[in-house]
């Protein structure tokens, strides 16, 4: 089996990862059973560390919690001295920033590295196996430091990274390389938590290129929480938002996220806090309409940059827009989009696990795992035809790569047929009772003695999974055509199982009962030819010779009437063996009586 290459969107408000499984791109779910991970790591003043949902619950608990760390990943704090984080920000080594927790220096990468730590956890717990290497997600706007920072960051959790790859990339590959033409356009918008941006990407042999790029990193979910919260503040009229503490803030913070969740889906949501200061109980009751005001100008920024997106792409018109980032869930931001490129936005992505999935399909193209199953598909069962005595005649063998061809020829079972059915058939099992019928059709040809009219059986599957079978009368040289929509390559995984492990389970009485109908088709054909020979042969055979021959018969059909598959094959090729003797002389005698015909003719 191919190496697993995980794919790991390491965003700045969440992350995810996955893998591809029997072919098919899929997230991995924690213990917990989420597939999002908040991007939160607590230091907690014991020295443990905690990501994720447990981390964000340890705020206020002492420690420090560091969230949206992935702002300052491959930052010089001359750049970014004064700003406003979750914990004091400091000079590290050569001038780069690093985190002060609780007195102890932190880089961003060390931060990331936790998140990328606990996610490779995720993956080998619910692989059941180790994973050593990584695609890891970066916006398209991370320059090279930025880069080598994240991929350091990976490193260090113990991941080989074997590709970054920009986000609308990843969000891009999610959408479909299949479902766009070659050289379309495409613009990925990504309106996240912490950061907006969007990009221009054009489909070329089957690579996505970003042709531009634009954005704010100061323009996302989190931003129009704190909106929502200063509104709160000022409807509430004690306290002024600038004025809260730390604590006060992120639970009002909190809750308003709760709300503006909730008004995507309903119109009105309430917003919550009792004794949210000494005896003040906030209850409050937010409409849409109120929110969508306060936020109309935080979106109308992002239409700016869909704009100028456009402008540095050197485009006036784009094939698809496809939405992800969890803040595109909001309606207002889907009519805004639908008005800048004048098209409705594609919404069929996941917001949240577009870029995560992305990278899983990329890091399935590079280790096999998806060309295998995607690109080169396989005939997941046996297809074949029913022959004489009920069998199962295998033409196309399980896992056969398609499209393929193959053929054999059969020939009529009785004297004077006119036609013979041919059964389609798909499955692993011996006898042909036992397998699905997937079609069947009728063959004509021409009357001719047991066994002299041939028929041409051919199985042909297309690179679109369709069976075409083709019976061909030898003689007349007539076609008749069966075609079978994809049924030969579509079947869903658990009854390919459960065929595959009947026929394991059944493998021995199969076994025996297709040598017992091969055993009784010979001996019927043998048989009728015997007693033909012992009339014939009379006097030209010692007695002792036909009496063997008699009594040989005489077990074989006794056999006939059992079912011990493997005396009745031995009976039966003793009495071929037998009857050679008596075969030549009958053939010397009519030799014999050719030849006097001939001299008295
Ligand atoms: P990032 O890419 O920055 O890690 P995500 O794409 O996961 O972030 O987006 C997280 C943001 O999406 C948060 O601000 C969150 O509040 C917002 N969000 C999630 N669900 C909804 C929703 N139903 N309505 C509005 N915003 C939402
Ligand atoms: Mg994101």
């Amino acid at each position: 089996m191919a190496e697993d290459i995980i794919g790991i969107d390491l965003g700045t408000t969440n992350s995810a990862v996955g893998v591809v499984e029997s072919g098919f791109p899929i997230l991995l779910a924690d213990s917990a059973g989420q597939r999002i991970t908040p991007s939160a790591v607590s230091f907690g003043v014991d020295g443990g560390v905690v990501v994720g949902g447990a981390a964000l619950r340890q705020r206020g608990a002492g420690g420090s919690v560091i969230t949206s760390g992935k702002r300052y990943m491959g930052s010089r704090y001359a750049e970014v001295r004064g700003d406003d984080f979750c914990v004091p920000l400091v000079e590290g080594v050569g001038g780069a920033v690093a985190f002060d927790v609780g007195g102890v220096m932190v880089t961003p990468e060390e931060v990331s590295a936790e998140i990328l730590k606990y996610l490779k956890s995720v993956a080998e717990e619910r692989l059941g196996r180790t994973v050593g290497k990584a695609i890891i997600t970066v916006p398209a706007y991370f320059n090279d430091g930025q880069r080598t920072a994240t991929k350091r960051a990976g490193e260090l959790a113990g991941l080989e990274v074997v590709r970054i790859i920009s986000e609308p990339t990843a969000a891009a590959l999610a959408y479909g390389l299949d479902k766009l033409e070659d050289s379309s356009r495409i613009v990925v918008y990504d309106y996240g938590g912490g950061t907006f941006d969007v990009s221009v990407l054009e489909l070329r042999s089957g690579v996505f290129q970003v042709i531009a790029t634009a954005g704010d990193t100061r323009l996302g979910g989190d931003q129009l929480d704190e909106i929502l919260a200063r509104w709160c503040c000022d409807e509430v009229g004690v306290f002024d938002y600038d004025g809260l503490g730390d604590f006060d803030r992120q639970r009002l913070l909190d809750a308003v996220r709760l709300v503006k969740e909730a008004l995507t889906d309903s119109d009105r949501a309430k917003l919550q806090l009792p004794f949210f200061r000494d005896d003040l109980n906030i209850d409050l009751e937010v409409g849409r309409g109120v929110f969508e005001r306060l936020i109309r100008a935080e979106i109308s920024r992002t239409g700016r940059y869909c704009k100028q997106v456009l402008l540095d792409a050197g485009v006036t018109g784009v094939d698809k827009v496809v939405l992800v980032g969890g803040s595109t869930r909001i309606p207002a931001v889907r009519e805004l989009v639908g008005e800048v490129f004048g098209m409705d936005p594609d919404v069929s992505q996941h917001p949240d696990e577009a870029v995560a999935l992305g990278a899983v399909i990329q890091g399935g193209m590079l280790s096999g795992a998806l060309r295998e199953m995607v690109l080169l598909d396989v005939t997941p069962l046996s297809l074949g035809i029913e022959t004489l005595g009920g069998l199962m005649n295998v033409i196309i063998p399980r896992n056969t790569t398609i499209p393929c061809k193959a053929g054999e020829m059969f020939t009529n079972a009785v004297a004077n047929q006119e036609s013979m059915v041919v059964r389609v058939l798909q499955g692993e099992r011996e006898m042909a009772r036992d397998n699905w019928e997937l079609g069947r059709v009728d063959v004509g040809f021409s009357v001719a003695a047991r066994g002299q009219a041939r028929v041409g059986v051919q199985f042909a599957i297309d690179e679109d999974g369709i069976l075409e079978v083709l019976a061909r009368d030898v003689q007349t040289g007539e076609d008749t055509v069966l075609a079978i929509q994809s049924a030969a390559v579509d079947v869903s995984d658990d009854s390919v199982e459960q065929m595959v492990t009947e026929s394991v389970d059944y493998a021995f009485d199969d076994m025996a009962e297709r040598v017992f109908t091969e055993a009784r088709l010979k001996a019927e054909e043998l048989l009728p030819a015997v007693e033909a020979g012992l009339a014939q042969v009379g006097g030209e055979m010692a007695a002792e010779d036909m009496a063997e021959i008699e009594s040989s018969a005489d077990a074989v059909r006794e056999l006939l009437g059992g079912s011990d598959a493997n005396q009745l094959k031995s009976a039966v090729q003793k009495l071929d063996k037998l009857t050679e003797h008596m075969a030549a002389i009958l053939v010397e005698k009519a030799m014999e009586a050719a030849l006097s015909r001939k001299l008295e003719g």
